[in-house]
């Protein structure tokens, strides 16, 4: 299987102030086009040619298969939540119930998540994740680590690598975390679920 670069469904600067077009061009461009690459390249001959990226990450030890793999689809899912002036800043319907039943309100949930991408040391992703009795979890994953790995699915990410931030807010990794939530696409987070 030739694993593939999503294709965004908005401009490269379609995201600014939050992101802007130079992060995309680094992040989406390079950073992310690189890991496909790595991926491809390292899978050919290997018994993780025909398998997708969750089956990788639920099947390959910690390497270089794993970490791209990781990466490939962490990004996909990172890249594909957002969309420039979203109509709505909250999740609705089955998402939001889930959101209070498991964290008293959305504002909680969200507190959480940033608290744990603030708070995770060295590069990783805060996650939103669901088990598969339906309940919620906020997790950070190091590295290119996927809450699939834990037979989790991932709902919502936030990157907290420096690449992702770095050249809009420099060191200051909490505004960026406190900006992404202007540009969530929430249809596209909900069909997750
Ligand atoms: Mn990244």
């Amino acid at each position: 299987m030739n694993h593939e670069m999503p294709k965004l469904p908005y401009a490269n600067n379609a995201l600014e102030p939050v992101i802007s077009q130079q992060t995309i061009e680094f992040h989406y461009g390079k950073h992310l086009q690189a890991y496909v690459n790595n991926l491809n390249n390292l899978i050919k001959g290997t018994e993780y040619e025909g398998k997708n990226l969750v089956e990788i990450i639920e099947t390959a030890p910690e390497g270089a298969i794993f970490n791209n793999a990781g990466q490939v689809l962490n990004h996909t899912l990172y890249f594909l939540q957002f969309k420039p002036n979203p109509e709505r800043k909250e999740p609705s319907g089955k998402l939001l119930e889930a959101i209070n039943r498991d964290f008293g309100s959305f504002d909680e949930m969200k507190k959480q998540l940033n608290a744990a991408s603030v708070g995770l040391f060295g590069s990783g992703w805060g996650w939103l994740a669901m088990d598969k009795e339906g309940k919620l979890s906020i997790r950070q994953e190091p590295n290119g680590c996927n809450p699939a790995k834990h037979g989790l699915k991932p709902i919502l990410c936030i990157d907290v690598w420096e690449h992702a931030y770095y050249l809009d807010y420099q060191n200051r990794r909490p505004d960026h975390v406190n900006a992404i939530w202007d540009i969530i696409d929430w249809d596209a987070v909900e069909k997750r679920m």
